[in-house]
C-alpha cells in the first residue's frame, strides 16, 4: 500500500519496528545478530535455526514500515516519531490516540512502553501548561488494567475485578475500573509506576503472567463536567509467541494461548478496518478490542503499532512472524 499521497502526521495507522540490541546471554551462547534496520526498512538475514527439535532454514526477508529503529536509536527517538504526535490529540475533543507494543516475549515491549510512559507524562503537563491550554481547566486522569485469560483487573486498585460490556446504546462500559486523578508529571509517573509494579509483582508470583497478559494504560483529559475530552492509550500486549503455543500439555496454558490468539487476530482486523475507513470494525471479537472500541471508531482516532523484535538468529522465525503481522496492519 502506498502512503506517498498521505501528508506526514496524517497517517491514521503508523507502524514502526524496534529492534533491541543483542544481549550478553545471546553472545555467550554464540547466537548472532540476524536483523538489520535501515529506516524505514528491516532485513531478517537467511539463517538456520532449530524449532521444536527440527532444523529450519529461513531465507532473507526484507520489510518496509513507516519507521524502523535499531541499536543506535534510543527510546527518545522512537517516542518522537511514534507516540509524541498523539499527545496533542488528548486536548482535542474526541481525540483518541492508541499505541500498541507487539512482539514475542523478551523483544523489548515493556522496556519501550515504560520509557514512553515517562515521556508522555512530561509532554501532557507541558501542553496543559502551554498558552493554548492553560485556561481550559482540563484535568488529567489515569486508568490501568490488565487482561489475563479473558479476565480484567484494575492495576491501580489492588487488582479489583473489572467488567467490560457494551450497553444497549453501543457504549462500552468498564465497570469497576476507577480513574486516578494526577495533577502533575510526578503524580502521573508515580501512579503509572505503581500500576506497572502491580503487574510485575503479580507476574512473579504467578509464573510470568506478564507474558500472557495485555496491559492497558489510558491517560485522559476531562472537562469541568467530568466528561472525557481526549485520551491516549498505551498497550503492552501479551507475548505474540503465546498465540502459537497451542500444543501445551497444560489445559490452562492452551486456553490462554487460544485467548491470546483470538485477541491478537481481532486486533489486526480492527486496525485494518479502521485504516480503510470501513464502517464495520469487528471489535466484539475479543475483550481487548471491545475495551478499545472507542479507540477504533472515534472520528479523531489514530493508532501506532510498535513491533518489537529480538536480533537473535535463534528467534528469527518469531521475528518474521512479528514483521508479517505488522505488515498486515500497515
Ligand atoms: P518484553 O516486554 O517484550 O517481554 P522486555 O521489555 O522485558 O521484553 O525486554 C527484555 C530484556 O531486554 C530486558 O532485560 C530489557 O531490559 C532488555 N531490553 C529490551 N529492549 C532494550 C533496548 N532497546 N535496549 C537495551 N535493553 C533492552
Ligand atoms: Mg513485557
Amino acid at each position: 500500500k502506498s502512503r506517498k499521497h498521505v501528508p506526514p502526521g496524517q497517517i491514521r495507522v503508523c507502524v514502526a519496528v524496534r529492534k533491541r540490541p543483542i544481549n550478553e546471554r545471546e553472545k555467550a551462547t554464540r547466537d548472532h545478530d540476524a536483523v538489520t534496520t535501515m529506516n524505514p526498512r528491516v532485513a531478517v538475514h537467511a539463517c538456520k535455526l532449530r524449532v521444536d527439535g527440527i532444523t529450519k532454514y529461513l531465507e532473507n526477508q526484507m520489510f518496509e514500515f513507516d519507521h524502523t529503529f535499531g541499536d543506535a536509536d534510543d527510546t527518545r527517538s522512537v517516542y518522537h516519531y511514534t507516540v509524541q504526535p498523539l499527545v496533542a490529540l488528548m486536548f482535542k475533543r474526541g481525540g483518541r490516540g492508541t499505541c500498541f507494543a507487539y512482539g514475542q516475549t523478551g523483544s523489548g515491549k515493556t522496556y519501550t512502553m515504560t520509557r514512553i510512559q515517562d515521556f508522555v507524562a512530561r509532554d501532557i503537563f507541558r501542553l496543559q501548561a502551554s498558552a493554548e491550554h492553560s485556561r481550559s481547566g482540563l484535568q488529567v486522569h489515569l486508568t490501568m488494567f490488565e487482561i489475563y485469560g479473558g479476565r480484567c483487573s484494575d492495576l491501580l486498585h489492588d487488582r479489583a475485578p473489572v467488567t467490560i460490556r457494551e450497553d444497549g446504546a453501543g457504549k462500552v462500559q468498564t465497570v469497576g475500573l476507577t480513574p486516578v486523578r494526577c495533577d502533575d508529571e510526578a503524580a502521573l509517573i508515580a501512579a503509572v509506576e505503581a500500576g506497572n509494579e502491580s503487574r510485575t509483582t503479580h507476574a512473579t508470583a504467578m509464573n510470568e503472567v506478564s507474558s500472557r497478559s495485555h496491559s492497558i494504560c489510558e491517560v485522559m483529559t476531562t472537562d469541568d463536567a467530568g466528561n472525557v475530552v481526549g485520551s491516549l492509550t498505551l498497550i503492552d500486549l501479551a507475548g505474540s509467541e503465546r498465540a502459537a503455543d497451542r500444543s501445551s500439555h497444560n489445559r490452562q496454558r492452551r486456553m490462554e494461548s487460544a485467548e491470546i490468539n483470538k485477541s491478537l487476530l481481532a486486533l489486526k482486523e480492527c486496525i485494518r478496518a479502521m485504516d480503510s475507513g470501513s464502517s464495520h470494525v469487528p471489535f466484539r471479537a475479543s475483550k481487548l478490542t471491545l475495551a478499545l472500541k472507542d479507540n477504533f471508531t472515534a472520528r479523531g482516532s489514530r493508532t501506532v503499532m510498535i513491533a518489537a523484535v529480538s536480533p537473535a538468529a535463534s528467534s528469527a522465525d518469531h521475528t518474521q512472524n512479528t514483521l508479517r503481522y505488522a505488515e498486515r496492519v500497515k
